[in-house]
């Protein structure tokens, strides 16, 4: 099936810029992601930074958690200019960003935003005049900064102030309905400070992430009825696997259908030594299924079932849509448009020729009892039978002299 066409009413919002790149405001709705490097280990934070940046990230966080690694932010843009890649870094800041921002001021310009936590900025007045120094930084640097609300640090002085003015209402509300009104509270307030810090709304992105799925559903739609401001939407610890990715696209593709967030973040736990990057295609998946935006050509394959007769069929759409994706990096520049093409792999020729149909180009592999061809479809007409043991290379050749002919040598012009 080809993603839906219907489009999603989005949420007007404050635009915010972040480097090259705009959130909010109706602009395409940006992918980020964040390292899982020591910060200070330069070599290695640059090197997950551009990988991140070739899958498709648009921004890329760093931890910034102490001196060595504010003092490493300055190499590592620099290495990342040098090889091409002008990614905005964004700075992760807990504790003692105050501090780090204050001591490294080749840090604070190296970031194109600095990420806040008003949970996690200090204690009583501590935590205002610590909030304040980093508001005041991002207005003489010209920082953009997202006042990140967590579930799992939540400022407990919002938190005890709500309660105790819940208890002693005429009709008191659930604990649960207070803490995810707390959430959106500390977002909000902060907001309202960092404003009358000099700080203009065109500058502030918020976010109030929670592990649970239907508690992070609740919280931003209060979340978007407070106000304009920009959304950086992510469900956080979402986990590992199948499970993260389960939740995290139930949790997104609630809010995105009702047109809020202006930004992503999939917060994934790798498997020991499997790649950074997941996700940042599990989040490009998510927008393209919903038909918000195009990154690469979707392979549409039916689950297979007992008419196919071996896996040949598994292996073409699994080395298609690799394929596909990998060459993106390339293709972006040199095929504009590319990236909304649709590949059907289907497994027999009971629903094969009709997705092939409706595909750019598709190809139905000979199911069990059916004659050892392989019908190909060009957009919607049939244009060729393949045969034989090669019928993989030929369909991938025939992909390419697709997008070749489609999307070559036509500069800016998508399809
Ligand atoms: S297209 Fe054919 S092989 Fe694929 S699931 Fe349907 S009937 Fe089975």
């Amino acid at each position: 099936m080809s993603p839906s066409r219907t489009p999603i009413q989005r949420r007007q919002t404050s635009p915010v810029t972040v480097g090259s790149v705009t959130i909010g405001a109706l602009s395409p709705i940006v992918v980020q992601s964040m390292t899982n490097t020591d910060t200070a280990d330069v070599e290695a934070t640059v090197r997950q930074v551009a990988e991140l940046a070739l899958a498709g990230s648009e921004l890329v966080r760093i931890t910034v958690n102490h001196e060595s690694a504010a003092k490493a932010v300055p190499a590592i843009r620099e290495a990342l200019d040098a090889q091409g890649c002008d990614v905005p870094l964004v700075g992760d800041f807990h504790f003692n960003g105050h501090r780090l921002l204050t001591d490294y001021p080749e840090c604070a310009v190296a970031l194109a935003k600095y990420r806040i936590n008003p949970g996690n900025v200090g204690a009583g007045e501590k935590r205002d005049s610590q909030f304040a120094t980093m508001i005041e930084l991002a207005c003489r640097y010209d920082r953009p900064v997202r006042i990140g609300v967590n579930w799992g640090s939540l400022d407990q002085e919002v938190v005890a102030r709500m309660m105790d003015e819940n208890a002693r209402s005429a009709r008191p509300k659930d604990g649960d309905q207070i803490m995810r009104e707390a959430m959106v509270e500390s977002a909000i307030s902060s907001a309202e400070r960092a404003m009358e810090l000099g700080l203009p709304k065109s500058r502030i992105i918020l976010s109030c992430k929670m592990s649970g799925v239907q508690d992070l559903i609740s919280v931003y739609r209060l979340l978007a009825a407070r106000g304009d401001y920009a959304l950086h939407l992510g469900l956080t610890e979402a986990g590992m696997g199948s499970k993260g990715i389960v939740a995290s696209t139930a949790a997104l593709a609630v809010l995105l259908q009702e047109g809020i967030g202006d930004t992503i973040r999939v917060s994934l736990t790798p498997a020991p030594g499997e790649s950074r990057t997941r996700e940042v295609v599990v989040a490009q998946e998510i927008l393209q299924s919903m038909g918000l935006r195009s990154f690469a050509p979707m392979v549409t394959a039916c689950p297979g079932c007992g008419r196919t007769t071996s896996d040949t069929f598994q292996h073409l759409a699994q080395n298609i849509q690799t394929y596909l994706r990998d060459q993106m990096p390339v293709w972006r520049t040199q095929y504009p448009g590319v990236e909304t093409m649709q590949v059907a792999v289907m497994g027999c020729v009971v629903n094969g020729p009709g997705e092939s149909k409706h595909a750019n180009i598709g190809i139905s592999l000979p199911g069990s009892g059916e004659r050892p061809s392989a019908p190909v479809y060009v957009d919607g007409e049939k244009v060729a039978t393949l045969k034989g043991d090669g019928i993989a290379d030929q369909f991938k050749r025939m992909v390419d002299e697709y997008i070749e002919s489609r999307y070559g040598d036509r500069p800016g012009v998508g399809p």
